[in-house]
């Protein structure tokens, strides 16, 4: 992808673990690496077609004099958001924030932190059969859209669907949301999992009742593995109540392990759950 590249703006700003750095200030250098297309602006010489310049030093100005921060890191993830929110056409950014005066008892000619922050795509699947579950729903997708790392693009409608599992249960409601986000995979499953701990969320049996669930299905293209988490969600293909609204807004998206499109997965599907006479949350 092309680039616009900042190199060492200089801005007096006042961060630090010390206080007298947070009192007097010391001057900072900002390096950032937009990551956007640029074609269109080139070929047409318009200025409308790109990001200007100017414009992205004097944001990384005021984002830099507008709180104190202990940490570079600090200064680093909010210019880094920031910018991402500020244009929708930067895709991606490398933002490293210099500080040549760090208090350090050695000779240095500066530290430094550097990061990387992109534009994410996610599918987040809600369940609920606890509690009033479509209230619980529609409040976990607006916690969702206001934290400021996540956008919710766009959400389902709300299925009912049978319980999954042997435990015996009242029926679901089931959906997905297309979710915006600058997090990255474990941030985002941390976040959830606040916003489920808020609707009330008891973990006591696995596929158990519960008020609110949230599952991240896919994540960009990614294929991940940890101890806390598995993308795209291991058993996704399997659940016609996660496919079925998944298909409602995305039915070409391809599962990037089986290769196969969401349209498909569903197609393949023969254990179902959704009720599909009620497939409406509000109708029951
Ligand atoms: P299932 O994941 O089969 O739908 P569940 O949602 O009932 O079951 P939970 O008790 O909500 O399971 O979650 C158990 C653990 O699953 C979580 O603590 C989390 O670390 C892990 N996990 C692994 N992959 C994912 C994922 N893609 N989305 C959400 N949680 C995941
Ligand atoms: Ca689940
Ligand atoms: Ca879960």
């Amino acid at each position: 992808m092309d680039e616009i590249r900042i190199d060492n703006l200089k801005v007096y700003a006042y961060h630090g673990v010390l206080e007298k750095e947070r009192k007097d200030g010391q001057f900072f250098y900002i390096n950032a690496v937009l990551s956007l297309n640029l074609q269109r602006a080139g070929i047409l010489d318009d200025l409308n077609a790109s990001v200007s310049y100017a414009d992205v030093c004097e944001w990384i100005i005021e984002m830099m004099q507008e709180k104190k921060c202990l940490l570079i890191e600090a200064v680093a993830e909010k210019i880094a958001i920031g910018i991402l929110k500020r244009s929708e056409q930067i895709m991606a950014i490398t933002l490293e924030v210099r500080k040549p005066e760090a208090p350090i008892d050695a000779e240095f000619e500066s530290v430094s932190v550097c990061i990387h922050r992109k534009r994410h795509t996610a599918y987040v699947a809600f369940g609920s059969n606890e509690g009033d579950s479509i209230n619980l729903i529609e409040t976990g997708i607006a916690a969702l859209d206001h934290d400021p790392m996540c956008r919710v693009v766009k959400f389902s409608e709300i299925y009912r669907s049978i319980p999954y599992g042997e435990v015996k249960q009242n029926d679901f409601y089931n959906g997905i949301m297309e979710v915006e986000t600058y997090y990255e995979p474990e941030e985002l499953l941390r976040m959830l999992q606040v916003i489920e701990n808020e609707q009330g969320r008891v973990r006591t049996v696995h596929w158990g009742p519960r008020t609110l669930d949230l599952d991240i299905i896919f994540y960009d293209n990614l294929v991940y593995d940890s101890k806390t988490l598995q993308i795209p969600h291991p058993d996704a293909h399997n659940r016609d109540f996660v496919l079925a609204p998944m298909n409602s807004l995305e039915p070409n998206y391809r599962h990037p392990l089986l290769h196969l499109t969401v349209a498909e997965m569903l197609a393949n599907i023969t254990d179902t759950y959704v009720l599909s006479e009620t497939k409406s949350g509000s109708s029951n």
